[in-house]
């Protein structure tokens, strides 16, 4: 392709793009396609010799790939954490890769860098944190990283080799990394990658799922009696499976007595609401500011999460206390990278703040999108998708039959279904009474067999699985299967909530007359 057939087919590609989120909302939100049906439409068993019409593939991208996309853009997509994507961002990306440059070192694309340190001293702002976490502190510093579990591989090694420095006997079998057994599958994924036991702290229902200190202050009495040394805390402001946030002010007790507990904040998902100032009481963050040795939030998420950040994936932005952590741990200088300005320690090289060596130029789309919507902006659409869930979670609470598992969080929530004669009010302290100790053990209510309900709701999510107009997920949580409803998706209105709405209902109806049969 030359420069002017590029011209003709970028024109098009664009009016395509446009002509998709035009259509978006008509469009099922699932793909009605079986397994295996692409190799139907791609015969070719292997790779053409002779190259092809571009416009043919591009029509093959219509005719083919399109009707097996699952719409993660569709305003009524509330499955997983959503993942938002803009106009903005879609063209940061467009513009990144049409200069390729794998900004690596300061001297691979200065311009690379520098937009990198400052969007994301930006984001820090936006979001609240210490001025300690920013580059210009010159001391601690943020990176963009691919996702979320690239952010905790980099900061596992960052904790490991500090820990190792300190405790130059301890050897790798002794060590441990701290979950609960809500953390994200980040923590265990980190434990294989690097051969690290990895213990899951339990939490209850009755403390909403968060870790608390005495939780915290068992495991590691007994890992350290045991001659196991725990070196790095995990700790989720928000969940995937319900919005859990641990007890930080409690954590940040626990470490005064074990400072070489490295405590790292995975937010990827919540993280982003912190740009909202009234969310900031409940994520604690004055003491992430105050403890916390890393801090990662996804500016795309996964969004299940939302990538809530309006960022196009993928983006997720790590925050560390001391940048020196993460270069102690990861620079690797052979000949071929040395540069005058790196080895007189004047600029970042990002090669040693992350896992690979070349890396994406994201921070453009980030500018894009912060700069195009401003920081009034981006917390208006946090707040809407808050107020989404809200709209949500009150028609939940006042069903007969719907339940809340938990309390809503930020933009997910979490619900059941309990046949309505014998159901039981929302599983809140405040709202309902209900003795929270009896949940994780029995179900939510006496009444019904916690299986029983399990099956119920199995076939329940089974039938809204089965619909194409909207896309929900499904978790459990201590046992308790639940449905996960979460906002996020960019062009999602209070029709397309009142909607689910009619549909979850719709489904509930169906499900409980099987069960009554
Ligand atoms: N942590 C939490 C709390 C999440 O919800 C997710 C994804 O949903 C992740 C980590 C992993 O995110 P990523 O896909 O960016 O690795």
């Amino acid at each position: 392709m030359d420069i002017e057939q590029f011209r003709k087919a970028g024109y098009q590609a664009i009016d395509r793009i446009c002509d998709y989120y035009y259509s978006l909302q008509n469009r099922p939100v699932v793909p009605q396609v079986e397994p295996g049906y692409l190799r139907k439409h791609i015969t070719a068993t292997s790779l053409p010799e002779e190259g092809e019409d571009f416009q043919i593939i591009a029509d093959d991208y219509q005719k083919f790939i399109l009707p097996g996309l699952t719409h993660w853009q569709h305003p009524s997509f509330f499955a997983y954490f959503p993942t938002a994507c803009t106009f903005e961002g879609m063209l940061g990306d467009l513009y990144a890769s049409s200069a390729t440059n794998p900004g690596f070192n300061w001297l691979a694309s200065p311009a690379c860098t520098e937009l990198e340190t400052i969007v994301i001293d930006w984001a820090a702002d936006l979001l609240g944190l210490a001025s300690e976490f920013k580059n210009d502190s010159g001391i601690g510093g943020g990176v963009f990283q691919t996702t979320a579990s690239d952010s905790v591989l980099v900061v596992v090694a960052a904790a490991r080799s500090l820990y190792l420095s300190r405790h130059p006997q301890a050897k790798i079998e002794e060590l441990v990394i701290y979950t609960t057994t809500q953390t994200h599958s980040v923590g265990a994924k980190a434990g294989i990658v690097y051969g690290i036991k990895v213990r899951a702290i339990p939490v209850n229902m009755e403390d909403g799922l968060a870790l608390r200190a005495s939780a915290l202050r068992k495991a590691i009495e007994e890992d350290e009696a045991a001659g196991l040394r725990p070196f790095i805390l995990i700790a989720s402001v928000g969940t995937t499976s319900s919005g859990a946030i641990d007890c930080i002010p409690e954590i940040r007790e626990v470490v005064k007595d074990h400072p070489d507990l490295w405590v790292h904040i995975d937010a990827a998902w919540a993280g982003v609401a912190l740009a909202c100032p009234e969310t900031r009481e409940t994520m604690f963050l004055d003491d992430i500011n105050a403890f916390a040795n890393s801090f990662c939030t996804n500016f795309h998420k996964c969004y299940v999460v939302f990538q809530w950040g309006l960022v196009n994936f993928d983006c997720s932005a790590l925050w560390v206390r001391n940048r020196r952590h993460l270069t102690d741990a990861l620079d690797i200088t052979p000949a071929y990278l040395r540069t005058k300005h790196g080895d007189e320690g004047k600029v970042i090289d990002y090669r040693n703040w992350h896992l690979g060596l070349g890396r994406r130029f994201r921070s453009l789309k980030v500018w894009f999108v912060l700069r195009s919507y401003g920081a009034e902006g981006f917390r208006k659409y946090i707040r809407e998708c808050i107020t989404h869930n809200n709209t949500f979670a009150s028609l939940i609470r006042a069903s007969n039959r719907l339940q809340l598992v938990t309390e809503p969080s930020f933009a997910l929530t979490v619900f059941r279904l309990v046949p309505p004669s014998r159901s039981v009010p929302a599983v809140s302290p405040a709202d309902s009474g209900v003795d929270l100790s009896a949940i994780s053990s029995s179900g939510i209510t006496s009444e019904y067999d916690l299986e029983a309900l399990n099956d119920l709701n199995k076939d329940y999510m089974s039938r809204l699985a089965a619909r194409s107009d909207i896309m929900l997920t499904q978790t459990t949580l201590n046992g308790i299967y639940c449905i996960r409803f979460a906002v996020g998706a960019a062009r999602t209105k209070d029709e397309h909530v009142r909607r689910a709405w009619e549909v979850v209902e719709e489904e509930a109806e169906k499900a409980l007359e099987a069960w009554n049969a």
